[in-house]
């Protein structure tokens, strides 16, 4: 008998945007998505059951059957990875009976592989449930499994049983989030709100426009686009509807900086994106959280219902006739091109998350065609700082083209992981030193589609936007790292989370991994490095999105710093056969897949 959809979904209407939200509460009340919630989504959304299994299929997080009773979702990052992933998917696949990938033989457990779920300060870590736990080791792992076993819950084995999901210690206790140093922008307990928007409002829309450009903020989700040309931009914009996003889809591996403001200063970030609203003219605002941060969702809805009954959200804010807006939050489901704003749209209408041709730019027809302004968390967070600080103090933070401070999401090899808030125009050098860097012998800066630099030969370049461009992610390799398995673990990564809708991005990044893969197995010849070089730039300059546009970042990056460790990988008889051609290499794939061992 199908069970009674109607209660679980009633929330939502018969809304096809919300789609990704029924079936979050689907999925959470059923243990997956079976096929007989499928029709009745069909039904009453109008859509085809191909349609919505088309969208359960993008996903990470959205699973179909079989329907189980705990989702494991391990992170296999390079920063898990160098700090014992292997041992503790082995523990995880002993205690449950299964491999990742699987579902437990008495579909207790459900085990899988996501590419990251934010939390690099301590990893390795997996989502239980949607529930954080961190610094895991095998013991803890098999013990945490041993636990659900045994009918504890989720909340339990991971601290906040009891705790109210609304509460800061709540959040807190699954993910602290180490702030290793505070600057004077952000993470600053005591800020008056209510305050800050009471002398915004104060300003005509073009005034506060004026204020964030006399600042010189530029948007700090990587591309460094002037915020306020953006909101002038979406301000002129003649429909209606104007829509504004706040992208906290912080997706790209190394990165959790979004995720620790989220925690600790959320209405830094909702007041800045009150002060956007009001300059833009937008009466609807959305907070896209990423499905890693899903635990952060009762926490943040209770911020913003602290803030309705301040006035400070809904109709009429503090008083001002006519100045109406309200903010939701879309709960993404795990994919990492949806940081891509033209994708995460799409997913905030309820479709998979493909990039969109450019032009029209969201500007222009965003949100289900509405002029739609989308700017990242750190960014609205420093709307709040500049409100306070004034335009002023903040430009004279910085550089003359980089304005303010940047927060870096520190991992990897160095004694203080975690949050740190620098001035722009400081030095990689000062940096590694702040960091407590350990004999670095590459920096990854901006996470795998950003930039790998040698310490040694570029300390001296400096943090800004027309240097070192962070976009908030510093990952660092000591000198006893395999540097092209960390090159050949980013790369498989894009593949893996390509949409496929652009040939370049489809075909070439798996071509280029299988070159990397020569190299790395001693059997390339010179041809293939040139074409690593050539094919990368290519695959970069024909991609439609910025996954494409910076998948072979990775390859390029270190071909050019460390050249020594491609050539290292050429054949012995280069020059003279086809190395990379290995029959007996080539038979052993399908031996092994043959004998059903894990890929
Ligand atoms: Fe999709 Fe890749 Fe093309 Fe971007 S570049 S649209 S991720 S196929």
């Amino acid at each position: 008998m199908i069970p009674d959809y109607s209660e679980l979904l009633h929330p939502f209407g018969h809304d096809r945007t919300r789609l990704l939200d029924m079936l979050w509460r689907i999925q959470e009340s059923r243990g997956g998505i079976p096929g007989e919630a499928v029709a009745v989504l069909s039904r009453r959304l109008g859509l085809t059951a191909g349609e919505i299994r088309e969208v359960i299929g993008f996903y990470h997080f959205l699973h179909d059957e079989p329907l189980v009773r705990h989702r494991i979702h391990l992170a296999d990052t390079v920063i898990a990875r160098m700090g014992g992933f292997e041992a503790v998917r082995d523990a995880l696949e002993r205690a449950a009976g299964c491999r990742l990938g699987e579902t437990s033989p008495d579909a207790l457990f459900g085990l899988h592989r996501v590419p990251c779920i934010g939390q690099s300060d301590r990893e390795p870590a997996m989502l239980v449930d949607g529930l954080v736990c961190g610094d895991l080791t095998p013991e803890r792992a098999m013990g945490i499994l041993q636990r659900l076993r045994r009918g504890e819950t989720a909340a339990a084995v991971t601290g906040v049983a009891g705790r109210s999901e609304q509460d800061r210690e709540f959040v807190e206790t699954l993910s602290p989030g180490t702030v290793q140093r505070a600057g004077p922008l952000f993470f600053r307990d005591g800020r008056d709100h209510a305050r800050l928007l009471r002398s915004c409002l104060e300003l005509t829309p073009e005034q506060i426009i004026d204020t964030i450009d006399r600042a010189g903020l530029r948007g700090r989700g990587g591309a460094g686009f002037p915020t306020a040309r953006k909101w002038r931009l979406t301000r002129e914009q003649p429909a209606p509807g104007k829509t504004l996003i706040c992208n906290a889809d912080e997706g790209e591996p190394g990165t959790f900086k979004d995720r620790v403001l989220l925690t600790r200063s959320p209405c830094d970030v909702f007041t800045g994106m009150i002060a956007a609203a009001r300059a833009i003219g937008a009466e609807q605002g959305i907070l896209y959280l990423r499905a890693e941060y899903r635990y952060l969702l009762p926490w943040l809805q209770g911020q913003l219902q602290r803030l309705r009954d301040q006035g400070l959200l809904g109709r009429g804010i503090l008083g001002q006739a006519g100045f109406h807006f309200d903010i939701r939050i879309q709960s993404g489901a795990g994919a990492y091109v949806c940081g891509d704003e033209t994708a995460l749209i799409e997913s905030c209408e309820g479709r998979r998350g493909t990039p969109r041709l450019k032009p029209p730019f969201p500007i222009q027809h965003g949100f289900l065609g509405r002029p739609t302004c989308v700017n990242n968390v750190e960014t609205f967070a420093a709307v709040s700082a500049i409100l306070e600080l004034g335009a002023e103090r903040f430009r004279a933070l910085g550089t003359e083209e980089s304005a303010g401070t940047r927060l870096l999401s520190v991992s990897g090899d160095c004694d203080r992981p975690g949050i740190h808030e620098i001035e722009w125009g400081v030095t990689l050098e000062q940096v590694l030193e702040q960091v407590g860097a350990r004999d670095p012998v590459a920096v990854q800066v901006s996470g795998p589609a950003g930039e790998c630099v040698d310490p040694a030969r570029e300390g001296g370049r400096r943090f800004c936007y027309s240097d070192l461009s962070c976009n908030g992610s510093l990952m660092l390799f000591g000198r006893d790292r395999d540097l092209l398995r960390i090159v050949h673990h980013f790369t498989a990564f894009f593949v893996d989370e390509s949409c496929g809708i652009c040939v370049p991005c489809r075909s070439g990044n798996p071509n280029l991994l299988q070159r990397l893969e020569r190299v790395i197995a001693g059997r390339a010849c010179r041809q293939d490095l040139a074409d690593l070089a050539a094919w990368g730039r290519l695959v970069g300059q024909t991609s439609r999105c910025g996954l494409g546009g910076s998948s072979a970042r990775p390859i390029l990056t270190t071909l050019e710093r460390f050249p020594s460790l491609y050539r290292r990988g050429l054949a012995p008889a280069e020059g003279t056969l086809r190395p990379w051609f290995d029959p007996d290499a080539a038979l052993d794939d399908y031996r092994r897949l043959a004998a059903g061992e894990r890929e």
